[in-house]
């Protein structure tokens, strides 16, 4: 007889729909203007979803200037870009769709209203992430990016200076937590974003995987290393109680003989990663184990972004 394995699975996890809207812009465009169509980084942080979408025409780029077929569409990825991307699009004639999430266009004009009000805005984010290069360049102005409480202690801004800061749709919820009382602890007039810029997705996986973490031996994070969502989710499983965490970029070359040792397993997916790669996860388990699925849900979603009414029509 197999041995058991109880999964616990955290709810919401996988597609935000963020995600949801970028993928089906890529493939409303291909329906609409034939193959091939263009796309500008990766639509999502998702080998799976890229591949995908390349077998049924998609090219990825990183920069405009790589596009051949200038007579060919482009898609924007939904991390968001900076105010100069559209501009070459638009002085390269490209066809172009703008396929940033509408909670990240949010923090952009966040930034352009403090930009007129001529506010020195801090960001808190990833150095290099997508979303973090699109959000510095709303604004030609400096724009203060802080990853941790010691950045905002290094800041060279008069502590009486009335400042705002905006964050990073995916950062963790709890270390953003941290970073802002630093910023409110130095300085005395901030402005703060109307509402959490952290996305309704992130916080609603990151408390889903809080909730179970504490019961599992092992938790595994369908996931990709370059989606700041993904790793953010490993890190709270940790810090919540999982005696081990990892990243799972690839369901069929993990080693399954791990699990040999333990009894209680958990399973999440990040905001760019398809429910199907949980399944193959799930199946590939019950190959080798006895398992019980336990789906433990933080929160139900019905949020839905709708495809700009120019691609369908
Ligand atoms: S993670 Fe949040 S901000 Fe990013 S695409 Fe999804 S809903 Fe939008």
């Amino acid at each position: 007889m197999n041995k058991k394995l109880n999964i616990f699975l955290a709810g919401p996890r996988g597609f935000c729909a963020g995600v949801d809207r970028a993928i089906e812009m890529v493939k409303e465009a291909l329906k609409k203007y034939g193959k091939p169509v263009y796309v500008r980084h990766e639509i999502v942080h998702n080998k799976f979803v890229v591949e995908n979408l390349k077998s049924e025409g998609a090219i990825f780029v990183e920069e405009l200037d790589e596009i051949k077929d200038k007579s060919r569409p482009v898609i924007f990825s939904a991390h968001g870009v900076p105010k100069s991307v559209p501009a070459e699009a638009s002085n390269l004639n490209l066809i172009y769709y703008d396929a940033t999430c509408p909670l990240v266009s949010k923090i952009h004009k966040e930034v352009e209203h403090f930009d007129k009000r001529d506010l020195p805005v801090i960001l808190i984010g990833h150095r290099n992430h997508p979303e973090v290069i699109g959000t510095m360049g709303q604004t030609n102005k400096k724009i203060y990016l802080v990853e941790n409480v010691e950045d905002v202690k290094k800041l060279q801004i008069n502590k009486d200076t009335k400042i705002a800061y905006v964050t990073q749709t995916t950062l963790s919820v709890d270390d953003t937590k941290d970073i802002i009382k630093e910023i409110k602890l130095n300085f005395s007039n901030v402005i703060e974003p109307k509402k959490n810029d952290i996305c309704y997705a992130t916080t609603n996986r990151q408390e889903a995987v809080k909730k179970i973490a504490a019961k599992c031996d092992y938790f595994l994070v369908i996931g990709a290393s370059n989606s700041s969502n993904s790793l953010r989710l490993v890190e709270v499983a940790r810090n919540y109680g999982s005696k081990k965490a990892i990243l799972v970029e690839d369901v069929d070359a993990l080693n399954y003989n791990i699990f040999d040792e333990i009894t209680n397993i958990g399973i999440t997916a990040s905001a760019s990663s398809p429910e199907i790669l949980v399944k193959k996860l799930i199946d590939n388990l019950k190959k080798n184990f006895d398992i019980k699925v336990n789906e433990e849900k933080y929160q139900e979603e019905n949020v839905y972004f709708k495809v700009p009414h120019k691609l369908i029509n």
